[in-house]
């Protein structure tokens, strides 16, 4: 059996998982929450299950669409509930991405990106973005305009940035926007940590241009249950009933209790401050892991936004670190060339702060 493009090797997340537990590592590769979900989401879930059963129709739980068309200030319609993030990305390259078409992304970049275009006839063209090993990650606007050819279908973004966490500037987000329409792009736009930020407000390029703009969305990342599989793409008007027709051939739809779960904790996760008592939570679980890091000499990343900070010391490796107890990931494995910073790991820091004072103190001694 030849396995199709990328896709059939073990994903690096799944694999550094795998190989944590294996060896009794803190893992700070993965990213998803140590945390349980917010009790009123457990509940609404258990009050969910033995009532509402069976499928919901392919583009969503009309409900679930709602309340989103609501937070996003669109038309239902627009809205398509997808069985988490993961689905809506590849339902946007089947439906959008034509064979030999290409997606411009910015390495480094989330896994799926290259083989969901390649699954569709398509390819990523990736664009490096700039690191400079004291001052950090930076979009560099120009190697992307220089990118574009007369084959380039789409502009694959993604703010907070996984994994750098890179917030891209209003300025931005305005070049990029301006870019698309110049060439008559499609812009995907991952914000899947939209409301995980510890500076300035990531600005969305919906937001500029609803018209080309497909914004990918998580209930899995903004309420703290990776695992329920429930995500939405914010259409351009008029799309969404498209997209579903595809997205149909996948899982049908998304799990119908916990989009029942998600129409009713969305309202409650919104007035209840959940997303502001998060980022609080993780701006303190971010200095305690930069604070630890900067302080064994390792030069840290400091992310705009997401649970991901990048870092790194000249003896560091995804190897060294696993011997040391703690796993993480390393930039390399997001890029498809070679980074001119070597060394370079992600860190996960959505972790107890227990994890993570034992990553550091395990870290500790590799000197
Ligand atoms: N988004 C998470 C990460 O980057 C996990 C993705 C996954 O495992 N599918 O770690």
């Amino acid at each position: 059996l030849q396995p199709r493009a990328l896709a059939a090797q073990e994903s690096v997340f799944a694999r550094t998982s795998r190989e944590a537990a294996a060896r009794g590592a803190v893992n700070l590769g993965q990213g998803f929450p140590a945390a349980a979900p917010p009790a009123f989401l457990l509940d609404a879930a258990r009050a969910a299950v033995g009532r509402h059963d069976q499928y919901t129709p392919p583009a969503g739980l009309p409900a679930l669409r709602e309340a989103l068309g609501a937070e996003f200030g669109v038309d239902p319609a627009d809205v398509l509930v997808t069985s988490g993030a993961t689905e809506g990305l590849q339902t946007l390259a089947l439906a959008l991405y034509p064979p030999g078409g290409e997606v411009l992304t910015l390495e480094p970049a989330f896994d799926v990106y290259g083989p969901q275009a390649e699954l569709a006839g398509a390819r990523a063209v990736p664009v490096m973005l700039a690191l400079d090993p004291q001052l950090g990650w930076r979009l560099d606007l120009d190697a992307v305009a220089r990118a574009v050819t007369p084959r380039t279908c789409a502009l694959l973004l993604n703010t907070p940035h996984n994994p750098t966490g890179l917030v891209f500037t209003p300025a931005e987000v305005e070049a990029l926007v301006a870019l698309a329409r110049a060439h008559d792009l499609w812009i995907v736009s991952d914000e899947v940590y939209d409301e995980l930020y510890f500076g300035p407000r990531p600005v969305s390029p919906r937001a500029l241009a609803p018209e080309r703009t497909f914004v990918v969305g998580s209930a899995g990342k903004r309420l703290e249950a990776t695992g329920w599989r429930v995500g939405w793409v914010v259409c351009p008007p008029g799309l969404a009933s498209s997209l579903a027709g595809v997205r149909q051939l996948a899982s049908f739809c998304a799990p119908t209790p916990f989009q029942w779960a998600v129409v009713r904790a969305l309202p409650v996760a919104r007035e209840g401050g959940l997303y502001g008592a998060l980022r609080d939570s993780y701006a303190a679980r971010l200095d305690i892991l930069a604070g630890g890091l900067e302080a064994l000499g390792v030069t840290v990343f400091r992310p705009g936004g997401s649970y991901f900070l990048t870092a790194h010391r000249a003896d560091w490796s995804a190897a060294a670190l696993m011997d040391a107890g703690v796993a993480a990931i390393p930039v390399q494995a997001f890029c498809s060339q070679a980074l001119n910073v070597p060394g370079v790991m992600r860190l996960a820091f959505c972790k107890s702060e227990a994890d993570l004072a034992l990553a550091l103190e395990r870290l500790a001694t590799m000197d």
